[in-house]
């Protein structure tokens, strides 16, 4: 059977692997994917704090789908009926054909709705994002400010969307820049992370980890356009700043030649069974997949659990037996904050920081696709023994100031000196 999986994340992986664990080389397994490593999000803060090297955010395909074809590429037709799609990769066009196809494309981030984000906004996404982010900020770094606004707006970071991802951002940033930056996050909601917005006490403990971290948050704000000096706001003022860090959800382009199974918000709309139509599977991001009759998160380990009922359903019906129902309930969320520390829900259980950060931790080294990568994270973590739970403060101190270039003032040094000036007029918020 010639079974053909679109994308090179999660889903696609756990798919794969169920597809292998229960039809063996009855399969022939084709993967297309335009890049060559999947990307682990979930450690993308430990990354941007500096506790993990970029490099152990990626398990390379070949090593995690090594009984598959790998197809370097963008799926751009589906034709349900001929049973094909059309693949581009650098101008070269193939037609691939499939007894079943998994659609587990994913999402793209939300940055088309938001003047000049998809320009100067930085997404995190996709491989590289991360290190292309702290690439950035280091060559801001090395740029001599003209003034001390220049050096102000050189040394500000705004993440616009406090969601779990954003707010796990700014906090990375908040932790590995100190003082040396400004990081502010903007929630257009009542709080950060809204899906926890009843939740009281872990609201509090979101917070003071932010606030630890010295990250400035804007609820209840909304971002209407961004430009190549900043932000401006719903309320006319804007934030000027060099950086600008997109994470406001996500959405699912139109797939061509499966428009009329995808909802209106772009996910594919499939069964309990994850079916969108005859021969064609979806799972993760692209994925409408509801329990209960209410959509699941946008979130990892629901795209492996989907990924697993899909390649089991394709399993299954190779043998002519029923497919069946997607039955994970889930597990709960957790955001991590710094070695230590997490907000965790486990099973509607609120958990102590340390506990919720190893239980994140553990889940995180198992699910890691590549165990070589997951072996690396390890060793790196012994090696350089993170004490759990530094204080914040002690962290700033070790952080050496950047290193300065041209006059040897750097953005940093010159607002340090500025801060001390301007402390009053920024706790005013100006
Ligand atoms: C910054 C960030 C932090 C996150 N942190 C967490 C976290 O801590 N915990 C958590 O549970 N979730 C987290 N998430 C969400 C989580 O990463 C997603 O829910 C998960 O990646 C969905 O898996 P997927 O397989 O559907 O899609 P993905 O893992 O996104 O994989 C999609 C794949 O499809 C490929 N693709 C896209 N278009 C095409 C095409 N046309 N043709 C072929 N291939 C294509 C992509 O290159 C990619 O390989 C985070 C997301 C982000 C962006």
């Amino acid at each position: 059977m010639r079974i053909v999986i679109l994308g090179g994340g999660y889903s696609s992986v756990w798919c794969y692997r169920a597809i292998r664990r229960w039809m063996g080389g009855s399969a022939r397994i084709t993967v297309i994917a335009p890049f060559t490593d999947h990307v682990f999000h979930g450690f993308t803060g430990e990354v941007l704090e500096g506790g993990l090297k970029p490099e152990m955010l990626s398990s390379p395909l070949d090593e995690v789908i090594p009984r598959a074809e790998r197809v370097q590429g963008w799926a751009t037709a589906v034709d349900a009926e001929a049973r094909t799609v059309t693949v581009e990769w650098q101008g070269a066009v193939r037609v691939v054909e499939y007894d079943e196809l998994v659609v587990a494309t994913g999402a793209q981030d939300r940055i088309d709705h938001l003047p000049g984000l998809a320009e100067h906004g930085w997404s995190l996404r996709s491989p590289g994002r991360v290190e292309a982010l702290l690439e950035h900020l280091r060559w801001i770094d090395a740029q001599a400010p003209v003034d001390a606004e220049d050096a102000r707006r050189a040394t500000t970071v705004v993440v616009v969307g406090a969601g779990f991802a954003g707010t796990e951002v700014a906090a990375a940033l908040g932790r590995r820049y100190g003082a040396a930056r400004r990081i502010v996050l903007i929630s257009a909601s009542k709080t950060v992370v809204p899906v926890w917005q009843d939740k009281r006490s872990l609201q509090e403990r979101l917070m003071r980890n932010l606030t630890d971290a010295g990250v400035e948050v804007l609820t209840e704000t909304r971002v209407v356009a961004v430009d190549e000096r900043g932000v401006e706001l719903g309320d006319g003022t804007r934030i000027e700043a060099a950086t600008v860090v997109s994470s406001l959800g996500s959405t699912v382009p139109l797939i061509p030649g499966l428009e009329r199974f995808q909802e209106p918000d772009g996910l594919l709309a499939v069964d309990e069974c994850l079916q969108v139509t005859d021969g064609v599977w979806s799972a993760g991001d692209a994925a409408a997949v509801r329990r209960g009759g209410t959509r699941v998160p946008k979130e990892a380990l629901w795209a492996i659990h989907a990924g697993t009922t899909v390649g089991r359903n394709i399993a299954r019906r190779s043998r002519r037996a029923e497919a069946r129902r997607f039955t994970f309930r889930g597990l709960g969320t957790v955001a991590a904050f710094a070695p230590g520390r997490a907000v965790a829900l486990l099973w509607g259980i609120p958990l102590p920081q340390l506990l919720g950060w190893i239980v994140r931790a553990a889940f995180f080294l198992w699910y890691m696709p590549s165990r070589r990568t997951a072996l690396s994270i390890m060793r790196w973590t012994v090696q350089r023994r993170l004490p759990i739970a530094v204080p914040v403060a002690d962290r700033r101190e070790a952080r050496p100031t950047l290193v300065g270039l041209a006059g040897g003032r750097t953005p940093a040094a010159v607002v340090r000196e500025q801060v001390e000036v301007d402390q009053p007029r920024r706790a005013a918020g100006a």
